[in-house]
């Protein structure tokens, strides 16, 4: 019962979430009127705006103009409601994470993750569409994690030294480029990455999200669907690896060692 709430509660987030990148994205404010059609301006009904159902009602059309409703909506939608479901269990089962908590601390945890993870698949989406890491998702969420972190008594030079190391291996790729290499935005996410995993894992992410991007570009190239020049949206791997390691850092770690006993 209490699994179907999360779950519901996670669609509803990642309902939110679809309407944050689309009105970023448009500049309007997030909390201006009624939500629209993106084609014909026509405000949308309740109904229409249950996440997930709304569309499979829908058919994937617009009511009044029958244009066709980006398949995104209720696919962010869907996947935000699973993760939120598996960060649940995964403290629900009690699952191994590394270091110590109990009792209230465990709800901390699982709403640092939340809102961790609901940043992430923002900075997924949006750099994917858009090819920008926003200041705005970022920074908010490197303090909040941070000071989450911090109460929940994780190793603070760990927490400092990712952000630093990973935040400076952007750094120094931005001022030889010039910042033709990566953007600002990449430095903030290394940041966020150190906050929020700590050392250990935030490189982990950060050589992950390389190797993952290589594959990725490699398989474009394979099937001509990019070329040489066809920019990879970083921050999408990034954001991907940060909550692959988010949710199965301890046993990454242990897999990854395990090959060299
Ligand atoms: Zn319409």
């Amino acid at each position: 019962m209490i699994a179907l709430f999360v779950f519901l509660f996670g669609i509803s987030i990642g309902s939110f979430l679809n309407v944050i990148v689309f009105r970023t994205a448009l500049s309007e404010t997030i909390v201006k009127g009624r939500s629209k059609c993106l084609s014909c301006k026509h405000s949308l009904c309740t109904k229409d705006l249950i996440p997930v159902f709304g569309y499979l009602f829908l058919k994937g059309k617009c009511r009044y103009c029958q244009s066709k409703i980006s398949w995104q909506y209720p696919l962010v939608e869907f996947l935000t409601g699973l993760v939120f479901l598996a960060f649940y269990f995964k403290y629900h089962f009690g699952i191994a994470i590394g270091f110590p908590v109990e009792g209230f601390d465990i709800l901390l945890l699982l709403a640092r993750d939340w809102i961790a993870v609901s940043v992430l698949l923002l900075i997924f989406i949006y750099d994917l569409r858009y090819s920008y890491i926003l200041d705005r998702f970022t920074i908010p969420t490197i303090i909040l994690v941070l000071l989450l972190n911090l109460w929940l008594g994780l190793s603070v030079s760990s927490l400092i030294l990712g952000a630093v190391v990973i935040g400076g291996f952007f750094l120094v790729q931005y001022f030889v480029s010039k910042g033709k290499w990566v953007g600002g935005g990449d430095i903030r996410m290394g940041v966020l990455m150190g906050c929020l995993l700590g050392f250990r894992d935030g490189v982990a992410a950060l050589f992950l999200a390389y190797v993952l991007g290589a594959l990725v570009g490699l398989g474009l190239l394979a099937t001509k669907r990019a070329n040489r020049e066809t920019e990879i949206p970083f921050g999408t791997f990034l954001s991907f690896t940060t909550l692959l390691m988010l949710f199965l850092g301890k046993w990454v770690i242990e897999w990854y060692l395990a090959l060299f006993v």
